[in-house]
């Protein structure tokens, strides 16, 4: 239908000039089928009836006359000037109308009506107010008919084709008006479309820009884990093309580069919603990566996918394992000297050398308290860098319950008691007589909370005691009466080398390390830390532990230092 919009749309810049011009194009257009229908039927009269009216001849020319008519308005609308073809085309409708009927049908009888449409039609293609125009010129048409066939003028013909005039005026100037609002409004709309795009345009290119000169890897996963955005440094990082990761699952990317267990890791944390913070380091090929994720929500919340930062941490991963095999040989190399310190030192003081005077005794006391400060230390710089290398191991077997306690007791005795402290222990009822788990550890976090609460306490007592927690957890609580703990610093004094204030430690002493040691060793036997404190009135440290204990490779700690000593051997024959 694309030739009937060609025929009857005029290109023009004015709409309105456009919309008159096309609203004429259809009304001709319309009139010219008529009348070829017209001249068509007249052909058929002539041709089939044997006696044809008397005056076919002078139909013929009327049907030609209002065909060149229409054609010639079509062409003017077309090409020329809209109003000049307007004109014509009323005043031909109004010729034709007023040789349709006798003047006394036209003046005074129906016919009158058949003028209507030339009012309607001139206030719709040339102005609205060329209704009235029409329906004066109309009026003085029907006076002169009037006038010239000596008949009495119709007394309605003026107020009638006035209010008509009025009418049609009224609704093309209402419908004019509102199109014209409509324009405005489209403009406005296209204004506010073009200003948006163009800000979105500038926004899209800016964030282009930014993801562009990240030096982290970034890619946007939708919410069916398809990778939708990936920047140029995502793709050196995982080693392939940006025009690969676009499109691809994240489990098909990392095919060869990933283990299977790494594999695992990934696409639960990738598909997972932890916190935006959480990450996770995996090996990528020969590269150690970290990566994060957060939830991208639209600005109406709904979650439209995820997006994921990949940094290289090869370099962070190499230093940390340098670090932790330094601070391993560093404190294995500690520990042996320190060991026969000390054992000479007992010995002396044991007077396996001869007698001492109490002075002597006195720095012999000084020089076992300290180098036993220093070997605690030393352990637990040791233990730290298993943890971090992931070397430390369980070694879970039966002990009694009360051993334990009386072991701990046995050791920090006499602590307490050179700082007037009392140390009491206790071992609920309904605790079984033998419990499951390693032994040593377990006494090596004992030691390490009895010796903070006696070495936070001032006065009052110290409580150690085991008890069960629920019928699947026992548990081990250390109760002091000291200087308590402020609640900001509860969660943090868990972090290695995290201490509640650093004058206390130049009060105390102490690494800040004991209890993330000790933390991560109880998360590692399957268990929980409970902490509750109140400054100024005490702490009570509590660790639950299953009474099954999670299943664990059996290797011990004897094993463990094997594997730093082999790294000493090497370090040496290097
Ligand atoms: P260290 O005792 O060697 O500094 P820890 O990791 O064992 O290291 O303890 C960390 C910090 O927690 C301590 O320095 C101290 O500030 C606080 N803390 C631990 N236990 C207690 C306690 N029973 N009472 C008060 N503060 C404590």
């Amino acid at each position: 239908m694309n030739w009937i919009n060609q025929l009857i749309n005029v290109p023009t810049i004015d709409p309105d000039d456009a919309r008159r011009r096309k609203l004429l194009n259809i009304i001709v257009l319309g009139m010219f089928a008529l009348d070829v229908l017209g001249i068509f039927g007249i052909i058929v009269v002539d041709i089939i009836d044997a006696s044809p009216p008397e005056n076919i001849t002078s139909l013929y020319i009327s049907a030609i006359t209002v065909l060149a008519g229409i054609v010639i308005t079509y062409l003017i609308n077309r090409y020329w000037i809209s109003w000049v073809a307007g004109v014509l085309f009323v005043t031909l409708f109004i010729i034709a109308v007023s040789q349709s009927d006798t003047p006394a049908e036209l003046v005074q009888g129906r016919a009158m009506i058949t003028f209507v449409p030339a009012v309607i039609i001139a206030s719709v293609v040339l102005r609205p107010y060329a209704a009235f125009i029409v329906a004066i010129v109309v009026n003085v048409l029907l006076l002169i008919i009037g006038l010239n066939a000596q008949l009495e003028p119709d007394p309605f013909a003026v107020p009638i084709f006035l209010g008509i005039a009025l009418a049609t005026w009224l609704a093309t100037r209402t419908m004019e008006r509102a199109i014209g609002d409509l324009r405005l409004l489209n403009l406005e709309l296209e204004d506010r479309v073009r200003d948006r795009t163009r800000e979105l345009a500038e926004s899209l290119s800016k964030t282009e820009a930014i993801l562009d000169s990240t030096a982290d890897g970034i890619i946007v996963f939708d919410n069916t884990g398809k990778a939708t955005v990936a920047n140029p440094a995502v793709s050196g990082l995982l080693v392939h093309r940006a025009e690969e990761i676009v499109g691809s699952d994240f489990e098909a990317l990392m095919s060869n580069a990933v283990s299977t267990e790494d594999k695992g890791l990934i696409s639960g944390f990738l598909h997972s919603q932890e916190a935006p913070e959480a990450s996770v380091k995996f090996q990528w090929g020969k590269k150690t990566l970290s990566a994060s994720a957060a939830p991208v929500h639209l600005e109406s919340g709904e979650e439209i996918g995820t997006v994921a930062v990949f940094r290289d941490f090869t370099r962070e991963a190499e230093i940390d394992r340098m670090k932790s095999t330094f601070v391993s040989i560093a404190s294995h190399e500690l520990r042996t000297p320190l060991n026969a310190i000390m054992g000479y030192t007992e010995m002396l003081n044991e007077g396996v050398y001869g007698p001492l005077t109490e002075q002597q005794r006195g720095a012999m006391g000084r020089l076992l308290a300290n180098s036993s400060h220093m070997l605690g230390l030393v352990n637990n710089l040791l233990d730290r860098a298993r943890i971090e290398a992931g070397t430390i191991k369980l070694n879970i077997g039966d002990f009694a319950p009360s051993k334990l306690i009386d072991g701990v007791k046995g050791v920090m005795d006499m602590m307490a008691h050179n700082k007037g402290l009392e140390l009491t222990t206790n071992v609920a009822n309904d605790v079984p007589s033998t419990l499951q788990g390693d032994w040593q550890r377990l006494h090596q976090i004992l030691i390490n909370f009895a010796n903070n609460a006696i070495k936070f306490t001032q006065e009052g007592s110290v409580n150690i005691r085991i008890y069960m927690h629920d019928a699947d957890h026992w548990a081990l609580a250390v109760a002091d009466t000291g200087i308590g703990i402020p609640e900001d610093a509860q969660q943090y004094i868990f972090e290695p080398f995290r201490q509640v204030d650093d004058s206390a430690t130049r009060e105390y002493g102490g690494a800040g390390l004991g209890l993330s040691i000790v933390k991560q060793l109880v998360t590692m036997m399957g268990g929980w830390i409970e902490l509750e404190s109140e400054e100024g009135k005490g702490s009570t440290f509590i660790v639950i532990l299953p009474l099954i204990p999670p299943e664990t490779e059996e290797f011990t700690l004897g094993e463990t230092d094997l594997a730093v000593s082999d790294v000493v051997h090497q370090t040496e024959t290097e």
